[in-house]
């Protein structure tokens, strides 16, 4: 069984959950998933979801309770993150905001809310690196990636990129949480090879 984490201090919990539970049941695997408040759950999880929402406040709270380096400790095991919206915002290396102490996860710079100005929320089918056909992508207040140094750029919208693989980390600008498509929870998880995940001890 594996152990799933989601960054649970605030913004959209519950939701990750049952996409970590419905990309696991796609893959036959048994996954436990724990909502992350305090440090201590990390360190057992085999992979980890850190969520939109308000990624001055994710941030805040990550570095009170000391999860933010079990995260760092997580990503340099070579185990598999995933992270989005305000997720990406606090995994990136630069968000142009004080109030946002970064993890550095990932060597991209970001803007918050970079979409905003125009419209706030809007969906759009968008070509990801690795999938078929396009992902029904949700952006919410986004954030857009300005400058991607070691990180691959999986997908763009407007010209700007919004979706980042570096090693064991996955980064959307988007929210794959808030669709049926867990696709992109596929592709963090259980189809990233640059990350590993434990195998099943009694193969199907
Ligand atoms: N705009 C939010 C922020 O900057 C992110 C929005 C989201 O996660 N949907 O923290």
């Amino acid at each position: 069984t594996l152990e799933a984490g989601v960054v649970a201090v605030q913004g959209d919990v519950d939701e990750h959950v049952d996409a970590i539970e419905r990309a696991a049941s796609a893959h036959d695997r048994e996954v436990v998933v724990h909502e992350i408040r305090e440090s201590g759950i990390v360190p057992d999880c085999d992979l980890l979801a850190v969520p939109g929402g308000e990624s001055t406040t994710i941030s805040r709270l990550l570095h009170g309770e000391g999860v933010a380096s079990e995260i760092r400790n997580h990503v340099d095991d070579g185990s598999p993150l995933l992270a989005t919206c305000a997720g990406l915002i606090v995994a990136s290396s630069d968000a142009g905001d004080d109030r946002v102490d970064e993890l550095g996860l990932l060597d991209v710079t970001v803007e918050r809310n970079a979409f905003g100005r125009q419209r706030d929320s809007f969906e759009a089918p968008l070509e990801v690196v690795g999938l078929e056909d396009p992902y029904p992508a949700v952006f919410i207040r986004a954030p857009a990636i300005d400058d991607v140094g070691d990180a691959d750029v999986l997908a763009s919208w407007d010209g700007r990129p919004v979706a980042v693989r570096a090693g064991p980390v996955v980064a959307t600008a988007f929210h794959p949480e808030l669709t049926a498509d867990s696709r992109i929870h596929d592709l963090a998880f259980f189809e990233n090879e640059a990350a590993s995940v434990p195998s099943p001890e009694h193969p199907a």
